[in-house]
């Protein structure tokens, strides 16, 4: 399983890419004439640790009215779930966000001041993450200005905007809202750390109320038990839509559903769901829409089930979306799923070149440079699939997955599978935005290297991993009586540099361009470039001063690169260059570095093949562990004067839709919003759960 840890080196996205199962990409974006547009701007706004950035949705204009109409009001649905997340997320977001949000509309002060740029960071933390704890750490975040600069900022905005019940005056609701943001001691964690005595009581998201992690495990363990329709080889995943409350003493279950909670949220949901129904592409979209809707009205958690069997079974509708209490992250004892929503359309290109490449999986094995009795006699690659996203909603924005492979209960998964997807057009966003980020300019070593980076960087670093998952895992076989165990903890090592490998030797292969995958002979070079500069010098940026490397796929990188470098030396294949005092790397002869990837993949498949452990051991040892501290120092350096934000989201496109005698005529998408302006008028339109 490849982890796309190289792609960018933004921490944030790690936590989404162990669910990806391969990626994709555009190759012909640039060139495309149907591209609609030709200088977009990728990133949108840049504060504290973050970067907000734009997608492109692709192809939009090749879809019918109806389609676009389809994803339209697919979006509206995800667009309404908004609140849910920022109250699931903690029981006081929605008045904070109220708050923060009227001083924004009617500070009638100085808003071009420091201390209001200030405060306009905090609000903007505030969106991103969906509540006062950050995105991925869950600790609270505080603003940097002073409590009495917001308690002004407070007393000189509309009052009329301010919404607070009978209980306080604007003099008490000013100073529970000033305390609800600045108070270190209030709600400190979304999710309590692991070592907390009780992981509900200590945390601040939103599933229980006045229960303690004992009574709530003990619940859901008699819930189990006693379950009418809990049968244990296909269980409903219980708890999944509810609020547990305590009431009277009495343990209870607030069901999100029509009539229940977030009614006036899910009310809305299921009125753009039923619009959906009048444009949906078939009879098994329609139905899976149907059941949803049905799930919404009831709550009951044996139809969201059955909604999922028959989405998973649709691979026919172009356009797809998920909608729903999905994962359960937040929930620090995971059974409460927090809401969101994903609107998509397939990516019929990217997902056509990786059928390319699995189609031909068998020519690959039968040109794979290792030893012959290695060699499997069938072979069948993977295909993946590709999407193209055209709307986030809930937990999925703005902070967004790469993939989704859904859904979670695992008894569908093995009955029925699963969806599993990768996101082209975010993937590409985040490219797009990494060139401009300075690393390659600050590594690379000439404007030859960069350039070629910039034209074939993203198609072939995709390649590189359609091709480590379509066919490097599945390639070669074991020497009769040999066991994968063998190479015990070396095992998953030199099972990636193995993929890896196989994916790199290939890459280089003409074969690639008579596919039409790529359309030059020398684009495989950026790749060979990246990951050589990324295996001996770039990753070390994530490795603190005087360790070493552990993880595993970092060490199948060094090892690559390393052992490359060295067994290249005698024929200066890969140069180490000085230029004012800062380390480059060129690579002096491409052709005999792709051998030198043939060489090791044969040695590699000889130890995995026969099972040699001290071999591998060796291997690893030798030019997979440790680093050259000098280098270390320098790379760590070298980054830090970039300045890059580790965590990324995207805003959304915007509809614009003409009409003519109150019918839909057509519908364009418009990407010139601001971060500020997206929010600000999504927190006006969907603010459907009122205080
Ligand atoms: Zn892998």
């Amino acid at each position: 399983m490849e982890n796309f840890e190289n792609m960018k080196l933004y921490p944030s996205l790690m936590i989404f890419l162990s669910l990806v199962v391969a990626v994709s990409c555009n190759e012909t974006k640039k060139e495309n004439p149907k591209n609609e547009i030709q200088e977009f701007d990728y990133q949108v706004d840049r504060f504290a640790d973050i970067e907000v950035l734009r997608f492109q949705v692709d192809r939009w204009n090749e879809m019918s009215l109806q389609q676009k109409t389809l994803i339209y009001y697919l979006s509206e649905a995800a667009l309404c779930g908004r609140d849910i997340v920022f109250d699931q997320n903690y029981e006081h977001n929605l008045d904070i966000k109220d708050a923060l949000e009227n001083i924004i509309d009617s500070y009638s002060g100085d808003k071009s001041n420091a201390d209001f740029e200030k405060f306009m960071v905090y609000v903007k933390r505030f969106w991103f993450s969906n509540g006062i704890h950050h995105h991925y750490s869950n600790a609270k975040f505080f603003p940097e200005i002073s409590k009495e600069y917001f308690t002004k900022l407070m007393s000189q905005s509309n009052p009329k905007g301010f919404h607070y019940d009978s209980t306080m005056n604007f003099s008490t609701y000013t100073s529970w809202i000033t305390d609800l943001i600045f108070n270190p001691s209030i709600a400190p964690w979304k999710i309590a750390p692991d070592n907390s005595p009780d992981l509900i009581l200590n945390s601040a998201s939103n599933f229980y109320k006045g229960v303690t992690q004992k009574e709530a495990e003990g619940f859901y363990a008699k819930m189990e038990k006693n379950h009418k329709i809990y049968n244990p080889e296909r269980p409903v995943s219980l708890g999944l839509n509810s609020q547990l409350v305590k009431e009277k003493g009495k343990l209870v279950e607030k069901k999100y559903q029509v009539g229940g909670m977030y009614s006036e949220a899910i009310t809305q949901i299921v009125f753009w769901l039923n619009k959906a129904l009048t444009v949906t592409e078939n009879d098994q979209q329609k139905a899976y829409i149907e059941k949803l809707i049905s799930y919404y009205q009831t709550g009951d958690l044996k139809t969201w089930d059955d909604y999922n069997i028959l989405w998973v079974k649709d691979l026919e509708s172009h356009i797809d979306f998920i909608n729903g209490f999905i994962e359960v992250y937040s929930d620090p004892i995971q059974k409460k799923g927090t809401w969101e929503s994903i609107v998509n359309f397939k990516d019929v290109d990217n997902t056509k070149r990786t059928e390319t490449i699995s189609k031909n999986a068998q020519w690959f094995e039968d040109h794979s440079p290792i030893a012959p009795q290695f060699k499997k006699k069938e072979v069948k690659g993977v295909a993946a699939k590709v999407i193209i996203v055209a709307f986030l909603g809930g937990e999925s924005y703005p902070t967004t997955p790469l993939g989704i492979n859904l859904p979670n209960a695992n008894w569908i998964r093995k009955e029925y599978g699963s969806k599993s997807v990768t996101m082209s057009n975010i993937m590409y966003a985040y490219n797009q935005a990494g060139l401009k980020s300075g690393i390659n300019d600050e590594f690379y070593y000439s404007n030859e290297e960069i350039e070629h980076a910039e034209k074939y960087g993203y198609i072939t670093y995709n390649l590189f991993v359609d091709m480590h998952e379509c066919l490097g895992h599945g390639s070669g076989q074991m020497a009769p009586g040999v066991s994968d165990a063998s190479l015990k903890q070396f095992h998953s090592v030199i099972e990636e540099c193995r993929a890896d490998l196989f994916a790199l030797y290939f890459l280089g292969d003409p074969k690639i361009v008579d596919l039409g995958i790529v359309n030059h002979p020398d684009a495989y070079k950026a790749e060979y470039y990246r990951s050589i500069v990324n295996g001996m010098m770039l990753q070390l940026n994530r490795i603190n001063l005087g360790d070493e490397i552990t993880q595993t796929h970092m060490r199948d990188r060094a090892i690559i690169a390393n052992w490359c470098y060295e067994k290249g030396k005698a024929e200066n294949v890969i140069e180490l260059i000085v230029r004012d005092g800062k380390t480059y790397i060129k690579i002096n002869d491409y052709e005999k570095l792709r051998n030198l990837y043939g060489d090791l993949l044969a040695y590699i498949q000889d130890i995995k093949s026969n099972g040699k452990y001290q071999e591998a051991k060796q291997l690893v040892e030798k030019y997979g562990i440790k680093i050259n501290p000098e280098i270390h120092k320098e790379v760590k350096d070298r980054y830090a004067l970039l300045d890059l934000a580790p965590y990324s989201g995207f805003i959304n496109p915007k509809f614009v839709i003409t009409t003519e005698n109150g019918q839909i005529k057509d519908i364009q998408l418009d990407y010139s919003q601001n971060y500020v302006d997206q929010m600000l008028e999504y927190g006006k339109k969907y603010r459907l759960l009122k205080k």
